[in-house]
């Protein structure tokens, strides 16, 4: 579970979360929508302690997020991130990626640790791929392979930065359809992304941020037929 109360966070004078409450409960699947700049992207960088924040607090399962390392190494076990741009080791085959923390932080034996990343590769569907590197295989590909690393550190959380949008459209659903089926496994799923067919089948919520706040949340079913708020209204007309 994930606490977020009265969230500050600046970039210099720039204020750049303005008072985020928000919580997100074990199981739960959260879309966060909202235009280019709203802080999306700070916000989930702050669960994971990519960014630090200067007000306010941010407690996962239980531990609340300082500037003590040894909590942020914590909470980084608990918590899988994904980025736009996959963010593989470029140097390292797919099998290197994926036993990599596991071998050095979980200090599993090199056996165990390749049957973990084999176990994920199935699970994604491209155990055919374990000996390429990042730059032999698609983009597609390559986030899978990013959600398969995650997924060897067994995480209870995972954040989701617009995974497909930097994919050729005839590889996102390739993509959405592994974070479908994550999401049916039960994980708690914090995804920020524009995909609304995925947000409107998936999520339990929907939230939409803009210059910095929560404007809206609801069900995906209210959210995209019936928007409250004139800014969500204005954007869902321009993405839908
Ligand atoms: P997008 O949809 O384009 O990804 P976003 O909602 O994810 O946007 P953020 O990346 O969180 O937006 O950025 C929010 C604001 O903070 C933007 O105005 C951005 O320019 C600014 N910003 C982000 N990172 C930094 C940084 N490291 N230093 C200064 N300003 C930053
Ligand atoms: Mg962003």
């Amino acid at each position: 579970m994930i606490v977020i109360s009265n969230l500050h966070k600046w970039f210099g004078d720039f204020h750049v979360l303005k008072g985020i409450n928000l919580t997100v409960r074990n199981g739960e699947r959260l879309v966060i929508c909202g235009p280019s700049g709203s802080g999306k992207s700070t916000l989930i960088r702050c669960i994971n302690r990519l960014e630090t924040h200067q007000k306010g607090t941010i407690v996962v399962d239980g531990v609340e997020l300082t500037n003590d390392v040894k909590r942020i190494d914590r909470v980084r076990q608990e918590v899988g991130m994904l980025f736009q741009n996959f963010n593989l080791f470029p140097h390292m085959t797919v099998l290197d990626n994926l036993t990599l923390s596991p071998i050095w932080i979980k200090k599993m034996p090199l056996k165990e640790a390749r049957d973990l990343a084999f176990k994920y590769l199935e699970r994604v569907k491209i155990p055919d791929l374990a000996h390429k590197y990042p730059n032999q295989i698609s983009g597609g590909q390559q986030q899978r392979v990013a959600i398969a690393r995650c997924l060897c550190m067994n995480p209870k959380i995972m954040l989701f930065d617009e995974p497909t949008s930097a994919l050729d459209p005839e590889m996102i659903k390739e993509v959405l359809d592994v974070m479908i089926d994550l999401a049916e496994s039960g994980m708690t799923m914090v995804c920020v992304t524009h995909e609304m067919g995925f947000a409107r089948t998936v999520a339990d919520r929907v939230i939409f941020m803009d210059v910095g706040e929560i404007v809206e949340e609801n069900d995906p079913e209210s959210f995209f037929n019936h928007p409250q708020c004139d800014r969500t209204q204005l954007f869902l007309s321009q993405i839908l």
